[in-house]
């Protein structure tokens, strides 16, 4: 579950086409629809960041991406939403949530991750991960990770799907954010002895994950 289009992409996407290319059913929740006017005044359009989502996904191997729209910046923490996210839980039963950092520094992010907090209570997902979308994103005294993917095997894919974001591929410096992105999967891979890695804090894991 991202707040925004493309945040899945960056913190998960390897993981999220590794467990695509396993054969689970994977879908992709996107809360905002993504449009919005950036601090130099340039206007992002909802359709063609939901789009460019569609497309994203198509590479990544998702089953379905839904769409909440709700305003980007401005993302509500309330019943509203709350009840909406849980009638998708109710309806796909997830095995995994993966969502955002509750120290995040985006304030959509951090609502994020306060509404998979709400949704996956009493064991309704018995698997929580938090993730870090680019470099410092959470605070870095905050953000802990413990449970590493290898996703050697579909780096390329992440980064495909990540350059499938035009507008945000082209916002972040094209391929300078294409290098950031993989200095971070090595960095992170460094750790576990893989080539590259995405890693996320546990937030809750039941030992099912092992079956
Ligand atoms: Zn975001």
């Amino acid at each position: 579950m991202g707040a925004h289009p493309d945040d899945m992409e960056l913190e998960a996407g390897g993981s999220l086409a590794k467990f695509a290319k396993k054969g689970y059913d994977v879908y992709l929740l996107i809360l905002t629809s993504g449009g919005y006017t950036d601090i130099n005044g340039k206007t992002y359009m909802d359709d063609q960041l939901k789009e460019e989502a569609v497309q994203a996904t198509k590479i990544l191997g998702i089953k379905d991406v839904i769409f909440l729209d709700y305003h980007t910046k401005d993302l509500p923490v309330n019943g509203d939403v709350i009840s909406r996210v849980d009638s998708l839980i109710n309806e796909l039963r997830p095995d995994i949530f993966i969502s955002h950092h509750p120290f995040d520094s985006h304030q959509d992010h951090k609502a994020a991750a306060e509404i998979m907090f709400a949704v996956s209570r009493q064991g309704r997902v018995k698997n929580v991960l938090s993730g870090s979308t680019l470099p410092y994103r959470p605070n870095v005294f905050a953000f802990r990770p413990q449970f590493f993917v290898d996703i050697t095997e579909t780096i390329d894919t992440k980064i495909n799907a990540i350059r499938a974001y035009k507008t945000q591929y082209q916002k972040f410096g094209g391929e300078i954010l294409v290098e950031h992105v993989e200095s971070m999967a090595r960095h992170y891979g460094w750790a576990m002895g893989y080539e590259y890695a995405e890693c996320f804090e546990v937030i809750r894991m039941d030992d099912s994950i092992w079956e």
